[in-house]
Protein backbone atom coordinates (compact mmCIF):
# COMPACT_ATOMS: atom_id res chain seq x y z
CA UNK A 1 0.00 0.00 0.00
CA UNK A 2 1.21 2.86 -0.57
CA UNK A 3 1.65 6.05 1.77
CA UNK A 4 -1.22 8.13 -0.35
CA UNK A 5 -3.26 4.98 -0.01
CA UNK A 6 -2.75 4.64 4.03
CA UNK A 7 -3.24 8.11 4.61
CA UNK A 8 -6.34 8.14 2.37
CA UNK A 9 -7.69 5.11 5.22
CA UNK A 10 -6.40 6.49 8.12
CA UNK A 11 -6.75 9.97 8.19
CA UNK A 12 -8.95 11.59 10.56
CA UNK A 13 -10.25 14.96 8.88
CA UNK A 14 -13.78 15.93 9.64
CA UNK A 15 -15.18 17.40 12.84
CA UNK A 16 -17.64 14.17 12.58
CA UNK A 17 -15.29 12.03 12.24
CA UNK A 18 -13.00 13.19 15.17
CA UNK A 19 -16.02 13.81 17.39
CA UNK A 20 -17.18 9.92 17.15
CA UNK A 21 -13.77 8.67 17.40
CA UNK A 22 -13.02 9.93 20.90
CA UNK A 23 -16.92 10.69 21.90
CA UNK A 24 -16.72 14.21 22.25
CA UNK A 25 -18.71 17.10 21.70
CA UNK A 26 -19.25 18.19 17.83
CA UNK A 27 -20.01 21.79 18.29
CA UNK A 28 -16.79 23.05 19.56
CA UNK A 29 -14.58 20.76 16.76
CA UNK A 30 -17.20 22.26 13.95
CA UNK A 31 -16.55 25.73 15.09
CA UNK A 32 -12.86 25.44 14.78
CA UNK A 33 -12.63 23.83 12.25
CA UNK A 34 -14.66 26.48 10.39
CA UNK A 35 -11.22 28.90 10.76
CA UNK A 36 -8.47 26.18 11.41
CA UNK A 37 -7.79 22.62 9.56
CA UNK A 38 -8.49 19.24 11.34
CA UNK A 39 -6.25 16.20 10.61
CA UNK A 40 -4.63 13.41 12.59
CA UNK A 41 -3.00 9.96 11.31
CA UNK A 42 -5.15 7.17 12.87
CA UNK A 43 -1.13 6.30 14.45
CA UNK A 44 -1.14 9.37 16.53
CA UNK A 45 -5.01 9.29 17.41
CA UNK A 46 -4.30 5.46 18.90
CA UNK A 47 -1.35 7.09 20.67
CA UNK A 48 -3.77 9.61 21.95
CA UNK A 49 -5.96 6.92 23.05
CA UNK A 50 -3.28 5.49 25.12
CA UNK A 51 -1.18 8.59 26.12
CA UNK A 52 -4.34 11.46 26.68
CA UNK A 53 -3.62 14.62 27.65
CA UNK A 54 -0.26 15.95 26.35
CA UNK A 55 -0.84 14.06 23.08
CA UNK A 56 -4.41 15.47 22.92
CA UNK A 57 -3.54 18.87 23.48
CA UNK A 58 -1.46 18.63 20.29
CA UNK A 59 -4.23 17.68 17.80
CA UNK A 60 -7.80 18.12 19.51
CA UNK A 61 -9.13 21.66 18.47
CA UNK A 62 -9.99 23.33 21.95
CA UNK A 63 -12.65 26.58 21.49
CA UNK A 64 -9.99 28.63 22.93
CA UNK A 65 -8.49 28.86 19.17
CA UNK A 66 -11.04 31.49 18.38
CA UNK A 67 -11.16 33.08 21.79
CA UNK A 68 -7.75 34.81 21.58
CA UNK A 69 -7.51 37.93 20.25
CA UNK A 70 -3.74 39.28 21.30
CA UNK A 71 -1.92 36.78 19.38
CA UNK A 72 -0.39 37.65 15.30
CA UNK A 73 -1.60 36.31 12.37
CA UNK A 74 1.77 35.98 11.27
CA UNK A 75 4.28 36.90 14.12
CA UNK A 76 7.65 36.14 12.39
CA UNK A 77 6.51 38.89 10.27
CA UNK A 78 7.28 36.37 6.87
CA UNK A 79 5.03 37.39 4.02
CA UNK A 80 7.37 40.77 4.17
CA UNK A 81 10.09 38.95 4.27
CA UNK A 82 9.11 36.69 1.35
CA UNK A 83 11.12 37.99 -1.72
CA UNK A 84 8.86 35.52 -3.53
CA UNK A 85 5.49 33.80 -2.01
CA UNK A 86 6.37 30.51 0.33
CA UNK A 87 9.97 31.60 0.33
CA UNK A 88 11.26 33.75 3.41
CA UNK A 89 14.72 35.28 3.39
CA UNK A 90 15.52 36.50 6.51
CA UNK A 91 19.01 35.69 7.30
CA UNK A 92 21.80 36.36 4.43
CA UNK A 93 23.26 32.76 4.33
CA UNK A 94 20.22 30.77 4.56
CA UNK A 95 16.14 30.72 3.48
CA UNK A 96 13.18 28.78 4.19
CA UNK A 97 11.69 27.15 1.48
CA UNK A 98 7.75 25.86 1.85
CA UNK A 99 7.36 23.56 -0.74
CA UNK A 100 4.13 21.63 0.35
CA UNK A 101 1.06 23.31 2.47
CA UNK A 102 -0.19 19.75 3.63
CA UNK A 103 1.16 18.32 7.24
CA UNK A 104 0.10 14.64 8.52
CA UNK A 105 -1.66 16.24 11.23
CA UNK A 106 -2.65 19.52 12.12
CA UNK A 107 -0.86 20.81 15.71
CA UNK A 108 -3.42 23.04 17.18
CA UNK A 109 -0.05 25.53 18.02
CA UNK A 110 1.62 25.55 14.46
CA UNK A 111 3.45 29.05 14.06
CA UNK A 112 1.78 29.10 10.61
CA UNK A 113 -1.38 28.21 11.40
CA UNK A 114 -2.31 31.38 9.24
CA UNK A 115 -2.09 28.95 6.13
CA UNK A 116 -0.85 25.58 6.72
CA UNK A 117 -3.33 22.92 5.76
CA UNK A 118 -5.58 26.02 4.17
CA UNK A 119 -6.72 26.16 0.14
CA UNK A 120 -5.44 29.50 0.34
CA UNK A 121 -1.89 28.21 0.61
CA UNK A 122 -1.28 27.93 -2.96
CA UNK A 123 1.61 25.79 -3.71
CA UNK A 124 1.92 24.93 -7.04
CA UNK A 125 4.96 23.82 -9.74
CA UNK A 126 4.89 28.03 -10.18
CA UNK A 127 5.66 29.00 -6.93
CA UNK A 128 8.29 26.60 -6.54
CA UNK A 129 9.69 27.37 -10.00
CA UNK A 130 9.74 31.08 -8.68
CA UNK A 131 11.87 30.12 -5.66
CA UNK A 132 13.97 28.30 -7.27
CA UNK A 133 14.51 30.84 -9.21
CA UNK A 134 14.93 33.39 -6.65
CA UNK A 135 17.52 30.63 -4.85
CA UNK A 136 19.86 30.59 -7.92
CA UNK A 137 20.21 33.67 -8.67
CA UNK A 138 20.93 34.58 -5.08
CA UNK A 139 24.31 32.70 -4.14
CA UNK A 140 25.14 34.29 -0.85
CA UNK A 141 22.13 31.42 -0.05
CA UNK A 142 24.09 28.37 0.95
CA UNK A 143 21.95 26.68 3.38
CA UNK A 144 18.25 25.98 2.31
CA UNK A 145 15.13 24.81 4.91
CA UNK A 146 12.64 22.81 2.95
CA UNK A 147 9.62 23.18 4.95
CA UNK A 148 5.96 23.82 4.63
CA UNK A 149 3.66 22.30 6.01
CA UNK A 150 5.66 19.15 6.02
CA UNK A 151 7.60 18.47 2.67
CA UNK A 152 7.29 14.87 3.22
CA UNK A 153 4.03 14.55 2.70
CA UNK A 154 4.59 14.99 -1.16
CA UNK A 155 5.57 12.00 -3.14
CA UNK A 156 8.83 10.33 -3.31
CA UNK A 157 8.84 11.44 -6.96
CA UNK A 158 7.66 15.25 -6.71
CA UNK A 159 9.99 15.67 -3.21
CA UNK A 160 13.05 14.42 -5.43
CA UNK A 161 12.55 17.05 -7.83
CA UNK A 162 12.49 19.53 -5.49
CA UNK A 163 15.74 18.18 -4.49
CA UNK A 164 17.50 17.59 -7.90
CA UNK A 165 16.48 21.10 -8.75
CA UNK A 166 18.37 22.38 -5.43
CA UNK A 167 21.62 20.48 -6.28
CA UNK A 168 21.51 21.90 -9.58
CA UNK A 169 22.30 25.42 -8.34
CA UNK A 170 26.25 25.57 -7.43
CA UNK A 171 25.62 28.10 -4.34
CA UNK A 172 23.00 25.84 -2.47
CA UNK A 173 25.64 23.42 -0.59
CA UNK A 174 23.32 22.32 2.66
CA UNK A 175 20.05 21.37 1.97
CA UNK A 176 17.82 20.78 5.56
CA UNK A 177 14.08 19.31 5.70
CA UNK A 178 12.17 20.38 8.30
CA UNK A 179 9.25 17.53 8.86
CA UNK A 180 7.36 16.47 12.01
CA UNK A 181 6.30 13.36 9.80
CA UNK A 182 8.68 10.95 11.90
CA UNK A 183 6.28 11.91 15.04
CA UNK A 184 3.08 12.00 13.47
CA UNK A 185 3.57 9.57 10.63
CA UNK A 186 6.05 7.40 10.86
CA UNK A 187 5.47 4.55 8.89
CA UNK A 188 5.32 7.30 5.76
CA UNK A 189 9.51 6.90 6.01
CA UNK A 190 10.03 4.03 3.98
CA UNK A 191 13.33 2.37 2.64
CA UNK A 192 12.78 3.80 -0.58
CA UNK A 193 12.33 7.33 0.41
CA UNK A 194 15.52 7.14 2.86
CA UNK A 195 17.22 5.73 -0.76
CA UNK A 196 16.15 8.24 -2.50
CA UNK A 197 16.80 11.23 0.12
CA UNK A 198 20.50 9.66 0.47
CA UNK A 199 21.17 10.76 -3.08
CA UNK A 200 21.07 14.78 -2.11
CA UNK A 201 23.55 14.78 0.98
CA UNK A 202 24.80 16.98 2.26
CA UNK A 203 21.30 16.81 3.46
CA UNK A 204 19.71 17.09 7.29
CA UNK A 205 16.80 16.63 8.79
CA UNK A 206 14.87 18.79 11.51
CA UNK A 207 12.48 17.01 13.11
CA UNK A 208 9.71 17.82 15.95
CA UNK A 209 8.76 15.92 18.90
CA UNK A 210 7.53 17.45 21.83
CA UNK A 211 6.56 14.67 24.23
CA UNK A 212 8.13 11.13 25.23
CA UNK A 213 4.96 9.27 24.54
CA UNK A 214 5.45 10.44 21.24
CA UNK A 215 9.22 7.84 21.25
CA UNK A 216 7.55 4.71 19.68
CA UNK A 217 8.72 1.77 18.25
CA UNK A 218 7.56 3.09 14.77
CA UNK A 219 9.07 6.45 15.48
CA UNK A 220 12.46 4.64 16.28
CA UNK A 221 12.16 2.71 13.12
CA UNK A 222 11.73 6.19 10.82
CA UNK A 223 14.49 7.66 12.65
CA UNK A 224 16.99 4.88 11.67
CA UNK A 225 16.21 4.20 8.15
CA UNK A 226 17.02 7.82 8.09
CA UNK A 227 19.84 7.90 10.03
CA UNK A 228 21.26 4.77 8.44
CA UNK A 229 21.12 6.70 4.96
CA UNK A 230 23.50 9.16 6.38
CA UNK A 231 20.95 11.81 7.48
CA UNK A 232 21.74 13.81 10.39
CA UNK A 233 19.07 14.17 12.64
CA UNK A 234 18.01 17.37 14.82
CA UNK A 235 14.64 17.90 16.64
CA UNK A 236 12.90 21.52 17.47
CA UNK A 237 10.60 21.04 19.93
CA UNK A 238 8.19 23.54 21.02
CA UNK A 239 7.95 24.28 24.93
CA UNK A 240 4.34 23.67 25.21
CA UNK A 241 2.00 24.84 28.48
CA UNK A 242 0.61 21.58 30.08
CA UNK A 243 2.11 19.36 27.54
CA UNK A 244 6.11 19.57 28.40
CA UNK A 245 7.06 22.55 30.51
CA UNK A 246 8.43 20.83 33.39
CA UNK A 247 11.94 19.57 34.01
CA UNK A 248 11.40 16.15 34.49
CA UNK A 249 9.48 15.19 30.99
CA UNK A 250 12.19 17.84 29.03
CA UNK A 251 14.60 15.69 30.32
CA UNK A 252 13.38 12.30 29.39
CA UNK A 253 12.38 13.60 25.80
CA UNK A 254 15.79 14.73 25.12
CA UNK A 255 17.45 11.58 26.12
CA UNK A 256 14.99 9.27 24.14
CA UNK A 257 15.74 11.46 21.59
CA UNK A 258 19.33 10.75 21.73
CA UNK A 259 18.82 7.32 21.85
CA UNK A 260 16.71 6.87 18.45
CA UNK A 261 19.92 8.92 16.78
CA UNK A 262 18.32 12.66 17.05
CA UNK A 263 20.31 15.24 18.55
CA UNK A 264 18.01 18.07 20.56
CA UNK A 265 18.68 21.01 17.91
CA UNK A 266 16.07 23.73 19.37
CA UNK A 267 13.97 24.19 22.14
CA UNK A 268 11.35 26.65 21.53
CA UNK A 269 9.68 29.36 23.17
CA UNK A 270 6.14 29.31 21.51
CA UNK A 271 5.66 32.03 18.75
CA UNK A 272 2.90 34.56 19.69
CA UNK A 273 0.88 33.21 17.05
CA UNK A 274 -2.86 34.16 17.17
CA UNK A 275 -4.87 30.94 18.44
CA UNK A 276 -2.28 29.61 20.77
CA UNK A 277 -1.88 31.81 23.55
CA UNK A 278 -3.27 28.54 25.85
CA UNK A 279 -0.09 26.92 25.02
CA UNK A 280 2.32 29.65 25.95
CA UNK A 281 4.37 29.44 29.35
CA UNK A 282 6.56 31.73 30.90
CA UNK A 283 10.46 32.18 29.67
CA UNK A 284 11.53 31.92 33.42
CA UNK A 285 10.00 28.83 33.17
CA UNK A 286 11.87 27.54 30.04
CA UNK A 287 15.16 28.90 31.63
CA UNK A 288 14.58 26.81 34.70
CA UNK A 289 13.65 23.54 32.47
CA UNK A 290 17.61 24.65 30.75
CA UNK A 291 19.12 24.94 34.31
CA UNK A 292 17.77 21.30 35.08
CA UNK A 293 19.41 20.13 31.53
CA UNK A 294 22.92 22.04 31.39
CA UNK A 295 25.56 19.92 33.34
CA UNK A 296 22.94 17.08 34.64
CA UNK A 297 22.30 15.26 31.25
CA UNK A 298 24.54 14.54 28.08
CA UNK A 299 25.62 17.75 26.65
CA UNK A 300 24.81 15.55 23.33
CA UNK A 301 21.32 15.88 24.01
CA UNK A 302 20.84 19.40 25.25
CA UNK A 303 19.21 22.03 23.01
CA UNK A 304 19.22 25.39 22.75
CA UNK A 305 16.74 27.10 24.16
CA UNK A 306 15.46 29.73 21.43
CA UNK A 307 12.92 32.49 20.93
CA UNK A 308 12.09 33.30 17.31
CA UNK A 309 11.73 36.99 17.60
CA UNK A 310 8.44 38.80 16.93
CA UNK A 311 8.52 40.72 13.68
CA UNK A 312 11.40 38.71 11.97
CA UNK A 313 14.04 39.69 14.01
CA UNK A 314 15.68 35.65 14.05
CA UNK A 315 16.18 33.21 16.32
CA UNK A 316 18.04 34.53 20.08
CA UNK A 317 19.30 32.00 22.58
CA UNK A 318 17.61 32.14 26.18
CA UNK A 319 20.84 30.75 28.73
CA UNK A 320 20.62 30.49 32.29
CA UNK A 321 22.67 32.99 33.74
CA UNK A 322 25.91 31.32 34.98
CA UNK A 323 27.34 34.92 35.06
CA UNK A 324 27.00 36.61 38.73
CA UNK A 325 30.35 39.19 37.92
CA UNK A 326 32.39 39.98 34.66
CA UNK A 327 35.01 42.70 35.49
CA UNK A 328 38.80 41.79 36.10
CA UNK A 329 37.63 38.48 37.47
CA UNK A 330 34.88 36.38 36.33
CA UNK A 331 32.63 35.21 39.34
CA UNK A 332 30.10 32.82 38.58
CA UNK A 333 27.91 29.78 39.24
CA UNK A 334 28.58 25.84 38.50
CA UNK A 335 25.54 24.04 37.16
CA UNK A 336 25.48 22.73 40.63
CA UNK A 337 24.95 26.61 41.61
CA UNK A 338 28.06 26.09 43.64
CA UNK A 339 30.21 29.87 43.80
CA UNK A 340 33.68 29.75 41.42
CA UNK A 341 35.49 32.45 39.52
CA UNK A 342 37.90 32.73 36.44
CA UNK A 343 40.51 35.16 35.91
CA UNK A 344 39.50 37.86 33.10
CA UNK A 345 42.81 39.19 32.30
CA UNK A 346 46.09 38.71 29.90
CA UNK A 347 49.02 38.12 30.84
CA UNK A 348 51.63 41.19 30.65
CA UNK A 349 53.78 40.24 27.44
C1 LIG B 1 14.70 29.26 11.69
C2 LIG B 1 14.93 29.87 10.38
C3 LIG B 1 16.11 29.64 9.68
C4 LIG B 1 17.22 28.75 10.19
O1 LIG B 1 17.77 29.19 11.38
P1 LIG B 1 18.93 28.34 12.06
O2 LIG B 1 19.19 29.04 13.35
O3 LIG B 1 20.10 28.38 11.11
O4 LIG B 1 18.44 26.94 12.24
C5 LIG B 1 16.26 30.24 8.46
N1 LIG B 1 15.31 31.03 7.94
C6 LIG B 1 14.17 31.28 8.60
C7 LIG B 1 13.18 32.19 7.98
C8 LIG B 1 13.93 30.70 9.84
O5 LIG B 1 12.77 30.93 10.47
S1 LIG C 1 3.71 19.62 11.48
FE1 LIG C 1 4.73 21.63 11.68
S2 LIG C 1 3.91 22.88 9.98
FE2 LIG C 1 2.55 21.10 10.25
S3 LIG C 1 0.93 21.81 11.62
FE3 LIG C 1 2.51 20.83 12.90
S4 LIG C 1 3.84 22.53 13.55
FE4 LIG C 1 2.63 23.27 11.77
Amino acid sequence: MSYHAFQAHTLISTPEQLASALDIPLAPLQAVHSVYPLRISAYYLDLIKKTGVPLWKQAVPDIRELEDSTGLIDPLDEENLSPVPFLVHKYPDRALFLVCNECAMYCRFCTRKRKVGKPEMMINDRTIAAGLEYLAKTPTITDVLVSGGDPLMLSDNRLESILKALRAIPSVSTIRIGTRIPCTLPMRVTPKLAAMLKKYHPLYINTHFNHPAEITAEATLACRLLADAGIPLGCQTVLLRGINDSPYIIKQLMNLLLKIRVKPYYLFQADLTRGTSHFRTTIDTGLGIMQHLIGHISGMAVPTYALDAPGGGGKIPLTPDYIKNLGKVLEFETYLGLPCSYPNEISPV
